[in-house]
C-alpha cells in the first residue's frame, strides 16, 4: 500500500457504537498486519482510555497537534498491540471549537498534520458525537467515513444531516471523500426491532451497509473498564468474532494489501 487510508468514524448521535468500533476495529487491523493509528479525537477521551492510555500519561494530546508545533509523531503513544499507536485526548479538547474559531484555515488543521504520517498506515479517527469543527477537521483529513449505526429505532434519523455535511466537506476541499460503509452495531439477534432496523437499513442503503453486523455483548462492555479492546480482554466472545470479521470486510473494502516481509 503505498499511500495512507485515513477513515473518520463519525455519527453526531451519541452511544452509537463510533468509540467501541475505532477501538476493536483498529485492534483487529493491527493484529491483521496492518500498522494502525488511532487518533482520539473526542474530548470524553474514551478511546484513549479504553486502549489503556490513563490520564496522567496523556503529555502530548490531540489539542496539541491540533492547536500547537507538535508533529504526528510527537504525539503518538504506543498500546498494548504493537502495530497501534494512539494520540490521546484529553478535557481540554472541549474548548477547541472556540479556541480555534479564528484559526486560518481551521479546518484543514488535522489534515495538515497527517501528512507526515508514516506511509502504509491507516488512520482511524474516533469523532465526537457532534458535527462542529472537530468532526469536520476529520472529513477534511479523511479518505472516507465509516459510519457506525445502532441498531435501534431512531437509527436512520439524522443521518441525512450526517450526507449533507459530508456533501458540504466535498464541495469546500474534499472532492474525493467516500462513505466507506454503514456498520450496524449493538444488533440483538433475538429482538425482532434489530431485525427490523436491519431490514430497513439494507432496504435504504444497499450495498453501503457492511454484512457483518455486531452483536450486543456484554464482553464488549465490560472491555473498557479493563483498558483493553474486547480482541485482548476476550478474544472468544462473540464480540471480538464480529469485529475480527468486520475489520476484514472493511480492509478488503479499503483494498488494503499487506505488506509482505
Ligand atoms: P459512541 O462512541 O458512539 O458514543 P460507544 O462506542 O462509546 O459509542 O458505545 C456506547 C456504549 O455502548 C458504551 O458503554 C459501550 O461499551 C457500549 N457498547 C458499544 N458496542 C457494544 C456492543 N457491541 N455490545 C454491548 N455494548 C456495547
Ligand atoms: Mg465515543
Amino acid at each position: 500500500m503505498a499511500h495512507n487510508s485515513v477513515v473518520a468514524i463519525a455519527n453526531q448521535k451519541g452511544g452509537v457504537g463510533k468509540t467501541t468500533t475505532a477501538i476493536n476495529l483498529g485492534a483487529a487491523l493491527a493484529m491483521d498486519g496492518h500498522p494502525t493509528i488511532l487518533i482520539d479525537l473526542d474530548p470524553q477521551g474514551n478511546a484513549s482510555t479504553g486502549l489503556g492510555i490513563g490520564v496522567e500519561q496523556r503529555q502530548r494530546t490531540v489539542y496539541d497537534l491540533l492547536a500547537g508545533s507538535e508533529s504526528l509523531t510527537d504525539c503518538l503513544m504506543a498500546t498494548d498491540i504493537p502495530d497501534l499507536s494512539i494520540v490521546p485526548a484529553t478535557s481540554d479538547l472541549s474548548s477547541a471549537d472556540v479556541d480555534l474559531a479564528q484559526t486560518r484555515d481551521r479546518t484543514r488543521l488535522l489534515h495538515r498534520k497527517l501528512q507526515d504520517a508514516p506511509k502504509g498506515s491507516i488512520i482511524l479517527i474516533d469523532c465526537p458525537p457532534a458535527l462542529g469543527l472537530l468532526t469536520l477537521n476529520a472529513m477534511v483529513a479523511a479518505d472516507g467515513v465509516l459510519v457506525p449505526l445502532q441498531a435501534e429505532f431512531y437509527a436512520l434519523e439524522g443521518l441525512s444531516q450526517l450526507l449533507t455535511t459530508i456533501k458540504h466537506v466535498r464541495q469546500g476541499g474534499n472532492p474525493d471523500l467516500r462513505v466507506n460503509g454503514v456498520l450496524l452495531t449493538m444488533s440483538d439477534s433475538r429482538n425482532n426491532l434489530s431485525q427490523q432496523v436491519e431490514a430497513d437499513a439494507r432496504a435504504t442503503l444497499g450495498d453501503l451497509v457492511f454484512p457483518t453486523i455486531i452483536p450486543r455483548n456484554v464482553r464488549v462492555s465490560e472491555a473498557p473498564s479493563f483498558a483493553q479492546p474486547v480482541l485482548l480482554y476476550d478474544p472468544a466472545s462473540k464480540g471480538s468474532a464480529a469485529y475480527r470479521q468486520f475489520a476484514r470486510e472493511f480492509a478488503a473494502r479499503l483494498k488494503l494489501v499487506k505488506e509482505e516481509a
